[in-house]
């Protein structure tokens, strides 16, 4: 079973499986907003409370199926998360580690092509809420969740790791830690703007 990527213009497309998602979450913290204000779109990626939809997912169970001269990467730091989106219409698509053997790709709720209720339906309804200490407003901790989905996580990435899985990744180029796009490294002024 899948659900359907696709950036907004509809020009980038592709497949993400169910059974790569560990567990959906929201994240309040400052570098996932600066990333949807790069992106120019914080209205239609944020929640009211600042936060970022997420499904926490194996890199290998994303497929891209057209239009992925689109795919561009940025990193609000030269250590940063790799930020991957849609450059014909700025759709986030996900974020990534550096390190291709951490086979994690944190999935946009923006660039999935499904209703509220065909998310619940197929990825499960509860999600559980990261930094919420930055939030714009009290956002209830998920403690057990949390430590549930990290295991869940944690289990994926380790499996993918020692069975080899990690080199398949549509981010890197096969069996090497280089990205499929020069990820542009904005400034720390542009960084301090976004924050
Ligand atoms: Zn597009
Ligand atoms: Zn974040």
């Amino acid at each position: 079973m899948g659900i359907r990527v696709r950036c907004h213009c509809g020009k980038l497309q592709g497949e993400l499986e169910t059974s790569a998602v560990a567990a959906r979450a929201k994240c309040y913290c400052r570098d996932c907003r600066a990333f949807a204000r790069f992106l120019g779109n914080e209205v239609e990626i944020l929640d009211g409370a600042g936060g970022t939809e997420v499904a926490a997912a194996l890199p290998s169970g994303l497929r891209f199926t057209q239009g992925l001269e689109q795919l561009a990467c940025m990193s609000l730091s030269p250590k940063g998360l790799y930020r991957w989106y849609a450059a014909c219409c700025r759709t986030p698509i996900g974020n990534t580690p550096r390190d291709p053997k951490v086979s994690y790709v944190g999935i946009v709720r923006a660039c999935l092509d499904a209703t509220p209720a065909e998310l619940d339906a197929q990825l499960g309804a509860s999600h559980i809420n990261a930094n919420t200490e930055s939030a714009y407003r009290k956002i209830p901790k998920t403690p057990v969740g949390t430590a549930l989905a990290l295991v869940k996580i944690g289990s994926k990435v380790l499996g993918a790791r020692f069975g080899g899985g990690y080199r398949n990744n549509p981010f890197f180029a096969s069996g090497s830690a280089t990205p499929v796009r020069q990820p542009e490294v904005i400034s720390k002024e542009a960084r301090a703007r976004l924050y």
